[in-house]
């Protein structure tokens, strides 16, 4: 069982920690998984859009004439 140092406060956090305990920074490994997530999120949010877009586009057409 390793520490690492909190790169926030300084102080030690257990390497299976996913937040520090004094200050509940999150860990870099941590930090990770949330950018991993966010990315993840961001990827569907344009997906959804670009499917929103092409049906507004095929559905838009016969409905203007
Ligand atoms: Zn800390």
């Amino acid at each position: 069982m390793s520490k690492i140092t909190c790169n926030h406060c300084g102080g030690k956090v257990a390497e299976e920690e996913n937040y520090c305990p004094v200050c509940k920074a999150p860990t870099p490994a941590q930090q990770e998984r949330d950018l991993a997530r966010t990315r993840k999120k961001f990827i569907w949010f344009v997906v959804g859009l670009a499917i929103f877009c092409a049906i507004m586009i095929l559905w838009l057409p016969r409905h203007i004439a």
